[in-house]
């Protein structure tokens, strides 16, 4: 290979992964050398390389091969900056989430969502303790627990809480410097910091602050030198007694890939978590969220068991809940008529049938093989060719989000699995999904027919 070919297997990545994450991750690679297989690129970071290698590395590796490359190894230098020759790649300007200069210390954390606040968050049963020690955090208490552990599921309200501390903390305090951002933007500052070569400023800011709270901590498990670099800023901040506030999807001995010590440190504060809402739960939301409405439009008409209704049907989760209410609103304004039950039942039909069905992975697996031409034993074989991997991640993908099996549950009936390979099937498709719209098309298709 030369640089030439190198040139050309980037434009067929860039197709492949999108632009923004080739952008951020293929463009800053340089070739150096493609000899006995071995293909060897600059990095920037050793994190890039770990990143590329474990998320691209096949994609590198299969195009080349239509290229009629065999690449059996990808190796990473890490680029010598000094040196260096190449003009100064743009510092991550394509990553995900907005990244903000270090050095300006009043946008370190992410915004804040006005509505998440303590006097709109419904307690009930499920959610009392964790409401109860947000609270307590957000009185500034400095005797409370550290760190705080938020953990629950998808929707049930903890980037809601934890922006409703960081609201009451600024509000009573505005002097204080506390800081909210999801572990992903921290991942971000980190590389970003790197690359730079900002690691002392991004060091000093992050152990200034008086809270720091970062949300779905699940995220940087396994990320290493993320992780690494977390530790140190928590241990910093936990010594000076500075609070924190972290929330994550499972509990932290759920969290694979979570460093030991990571683990043990977050275990020492005070572990809550949310759990699934219940009838009432869901009903309060529903109220609450019709009162607010009416404070901005006064004529919406609700009639008498429709909220009942629908706090009794949709019962996943409370980001569904509040889509159907949604549709509702935008569907009265529209006929200027009262919402009824049968006009509930109507304009949500689909939510509610979703919310309905029990879709079985049998199921699941039956449809995925109709759909795709295979069969049945090369779904549950070891057999990794494209064609079969693929349908077989969509299948693992469809019962993740349509079932509610567990990671190692699933790998179990796909003859008997890892659940990192099933968790990493479902990041897979995620990805595929928002690049290649084939693939989007198939997944929303199948789940259809699988609803329906
Ligand atoms: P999570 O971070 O746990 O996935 P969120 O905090 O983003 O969930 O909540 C999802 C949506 O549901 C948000 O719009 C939030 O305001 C709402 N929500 C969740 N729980 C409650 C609650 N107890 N009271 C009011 N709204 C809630
Ligand atoms: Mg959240």
């Amino acid at each position: 290979m030369t640089k030439k070919i190198w040139a050309q297997l980037s434009e067929r990545l860039e197709k492949i992964v999108g632009k923004n994450s080739f952008q951020t991750w293929i463009k800053p690679l340089n070739f150096i050398s493609y000899e006995d297989g071995l293909l060897e690129l600059t990095v920037t970071t050793r994190f890039q390389g770990d990143w590329v290698s474990r998320n691209y590395g096949d994609e590198i590796k299969g195009q080349a091969m239509r290229l009629g490359l065999k690449i059996d190894r990808i190796e990473f230098k890490i680029k010598d900056n000094q040196t260096s020759l190449t003009e100064p790649e743009k510092p991550l300007t394509q990553a995900p989430t907005k990244v903000q200069t270090l050095s300006n210390k009043n946008t370190l954390g992410a915004p804040l969502d006005s509505r998440f606040t303590f006097e709109r968050f419904v307690v009930g049963k499920p959610n009392e303790l964790a409401h109860a020690a947000a609270r307590r955090v957000s009185t500034g208490d400095s005797a409370a627990f550290n760190p705080l552990f938020l953990y629950g599921g998808v929707g049930l309200g903890k980037t809601h809480l934890m922006h409703a501390i960081s609201v009451e903390l600024q509000h009573m305090s505005p002097d204080l410097k506390v800081v909210y951002l999801s572990a992903e933007q921290f991942m971000y500052r980190f590389i970003q910091a790197l690359r730079d070569k900002q690691m002392m400023n991004f060091k000093e800011i992050f152990r200034s602050v008086d809270v720091l709270m970062v949300d779905d901590v699940q995220f940087i498990a396994g990320k290493e030198s993320t992780q690494d670099e977390f530790f140190h800023t928590f241990n910093a901040l936990i010594d000076q007694k500075k609070q924190i506030v972290i929330s994550a999807d499972r509990a932290p001995g759920e969290i694979d890939g979570l460093e030991e010590r990571i683990r043990s440190r977050l275990q020492c504060g005070l572990v809550v978590d949310l759990h699934p809402t219940d009838y009432e739960l869901r009903l309060g939301i529903l109220q609450e969220k019709v009162q607010n409405y009416r404070l901005k439009y006064t004529d919406l008409d609700i009639a008498n068991g429709v909220l009942e209704f629908l706090a009794h049907k949709i019962t996943t989760n409370v980001r569904v809940l509040e889509g159907a209410l949604t549709r509702l609103f935008a569907f009265s304004s529209l006929v200027g008529r009262q919402i009824t039950l049968d006009m509930a039942q109507e304009s949500l039909a689909d939510i509610l049938r979703a919310s309905d069905r029990k879709v079985t992975m049998d199921e699941i697996m039956k449809k995925i093989c109709h759909y795709y031409n295979v069969r049945m034993s090369d779904l549950l074989s070891p057999r990794r060719s494209r064609n079969i991997a693929r349908p077989r991640q969509m299948a693992m993908y469809l019962s993740k989000n349509m079932t509610s099996r567990s990671y190692p549950e699933i790998g179990k009936q796909f003859g008997n699995r890892d659940h990192t390979t099933v968790m990493h099937a479902v990041k897979k498709i995620e990805e595929l999904k928002s690049q290649d719209s084939q693939v989007s098309d198939d997944a929303e298709l199948l789940r259809r027919m699988l609803e329906a």
